[in-house]
């Protein structure tokens, strides 16, 4: 039994081994780090990374680091860098001190690679890459070793700055450790740590002419920051001897571990940076936050609250096995927040006029309801009620069997809110669909029923015509329409789902929705919840994105 502690329970393995470093004294307070790769929007798999790092760091009083992996200049840019720092913050996480880029520590980071060198621990190599690829072995087969591999120290530190300075044309020699040719673990097979690279950096500019790899750069800037716990994904696992090896080897100021833990993959969900970029580069969204994007920005836009993608990535847990977790699940906490939050309104998506026949044309009566039916504090909204209303095309029939519980022709059904009324007429056009619906308005029905008792058996949702606001609004869902969108053969693109997008132009709105600041969330009652759109929202001319209907329709 271990001894009472005050500190918060361990939610995790990472945790539960956080725990332990810190009741035996072994580290003061986690240190963590998010470690994008400025080279495309962060998505719900970075996510759970986030959550995970800065979580930490917030439950046990630690820090965690910003810091962009940026060794790869011909693909990054300034504009992800913003992007993520600005999604991160949308998180609702704060890194601690300035934003930091392995790219800041390339001058320790060469200082190093040259006491490698001195340490007859490295060496410049010129195999070409197929050379090098054939002298690398197998699994099954032991490497060989490079004609390069025994150059003096004086020769590789003079060609090595010879690499620095940009003599050498890329492709032509790469700086590499001196490890293990024989190895069981590829990555111990005297790994890369420098590439010829005459590329100008964002950060650098055209200062270096050699970068960095992943596998050199980053247990180092690990080590520079004092990082505790180095926490990424499985398929880090074998490159945890070299990371180790490197900190061996250097007189590093400090000696962090990494641990790994499962991706995070989402069923109908394509979580790679990568395949992202095809998505947009291709046209087949209209950007990095096209509200169908499974992008933080993209998810944003669509109205996916960040405390859902929290309590999202909360639930789906942190684990050492890789697994599939369903998306229904993160469309339900977005569901849960929503239903806590989002103000009601009335909305109708596909118009339908409705002549109150024995109301006065100029007829208006302002009805009041509430804003949230458990949240007394958003207070009540005021309703304008007249003659001619909207309602949806889908709740009125000419005839109908007793299933339906909407409007029918010469029966009654009660508007949300308000009062009751009976169709006594239609009109209609050529093709025989309905244009307008004549009605009666049953007297004394506010809040209460008939007195003829002739009860309504439905209640549907409708908009007063001369004060509802024509708006814009976007039925959004699942970008892909297969369960496991890269599994197959054929490409991903295949299995893009063609209704991920329906854009509804002549949408009606109560009045008070036009009102609504950029990103706000309402339930439209009966369609879903709807946010205004972060972009593109007026209030002269609304735009509303459905971030998820009422009801999971996919049957997951
Ligand atoms: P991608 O394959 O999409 O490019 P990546 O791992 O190359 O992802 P990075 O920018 O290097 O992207 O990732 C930053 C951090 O986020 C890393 O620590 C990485 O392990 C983590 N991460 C990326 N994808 C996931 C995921 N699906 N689940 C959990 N963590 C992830
Ligand atoms: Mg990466």
């Amino acid at each position: 039994m271990s001894a009472p502690s005050s500190l918060p329970a361990p939610r995790h393995f990472i945790e539960s081994r956080l725990v332990a470093d810190l009741e035996a004294g072994r580290i003061q307070a986690p240190v963590t780090r998010f470690p994008p790769e400025p080279n495309g929007f962060l998505h719900i798999g970075h996510a759970k990374s986030i959550c995970l790092n800065f979580g930490i760091a917030q439950r046990y009083g630690g820090r965690c680091h910003l810091r962009f992996d940026d060794t790869n200049p011909e693909k990054e840019e300034q504009l992800y860098l913003d992007a993520i720092a600005e999604d991160i913050r949308w998180m609702g996480f704060a890194w601690d001190g300035p934003i930091r880029h392995a790219s800041g520590y390339f001058e320790q980071l060469y200082a190093w690679a040259q006491h490698l060198v001195r340490e007859g621990k490295a060496y410049v190599c010129d195999l070409s890459a197929e050379q090098a690829r054939e002298y690398r072995g197998t699994l099954t087969e032991a490497g060989r070793n490079s004609p390069y591999r025994e150059r003096s120290v004086e020769e590789n530190l003079e060609l090595l700055e010879g690499m620095r300075r940009g003599d050498a044309p890329e492709g032509s020699r790469v700086l590499r450790a001196k490890i293990d040719m024989a190895s069981p673990n590829m990555n111990l097979r005297d790994p890369i740590l420098y590439r010829v690279r005459h590329a100008t950096h964002h950060q650098t500019g055209d200062a270096w002419s050699i970068y960095p790899t992943y596998d050199y750069a980053h247990g180092q800037s690990d080590a520079i920051e004092g990082i505790t716990h180095s926490l990424c994904t499985l398929e880090f696992e074998d490159h945890r001897p070299l990371y180790e090896w490197f900190l061996e080897q250097l007189p590093v100021p400090a000696q962090p571990r990494q641990t790994e833990f499962a991706r995070l993959q989402l069923n109908y969900t394509i979580t790679s940076k990568r395949k992202l970029k095809r998505l947009v580069d291709e046209g087949f969204v209209w950007g990095w936050d096209d509200p169908r994007m499974p992008t933080l920005a993209g998810l944003r836009r669509r109205g996916f609250p960040a405390a859902a993608i929290r309590a999202f990535c909360e639930a789906a847990g942190v684990a050492r096995a890789n697994s599939l977790t369903d998306v229904g699940m993160l469309e339900a906490a977005v569901r849960d927040e929503h239903n806590r939050n989002a103000p009601r309104a009335m909305a109708v998506l596909h118009p339908l006029r409705v002549l109150i026949e024995d109301l006065a044309e100029d007829h208006i009566e302002w009805l009041s309801a509430p804003r949230h039916p458990d949240r007394e504090d958003l207070g009540e909204r005021r309703l304008p009620f007249g003659r001619e209303l909207y309602i949806e095309a889908d709740d009125f029939r000419v005839e109908a069997n007793k299933k339906y519980k909407r409007l029918v022709l010469g029966k009654r059904v009660r508007l949300r809110n308000a009062y009751v009324i009976e169709a006594t007429d239609v009109e209609t056009d050529a093709a025989g669909v309905t244009t307008l619906v004549r009605a009666r308005l049953v007297p004394d029905t506010l809040g209460q029923d008939p007195a003829d008792g002739v009860k309504p058996k439905g209640v549907i949702h409708w908009v007063e015509a001369r004060h509802g606001v024509r708006a814009t609004v976007r039925l959004v869902d699942r970008l892909f329409s297969q369960p496991q969108p890269d599994a197959g053969e054929a490409d991903f693109t295949e299995a893009l789902n063609p209704d991920a997008l329906t854009v509804l132009e002549d949408c009606v709105l109560e009045p008070e929705l036009a009102q609504a600041q950029a990103e706000q969330a309402f339930q439209f009652e009966r369609l879903g919840y709807f946010v205004a759109d972060r972009h593109e929202h007026r209030a002269e001319a609304p735009v509303f994105n459905r971030a998820i209907a009422l009801r999971d329709t996919w049957g997951g």
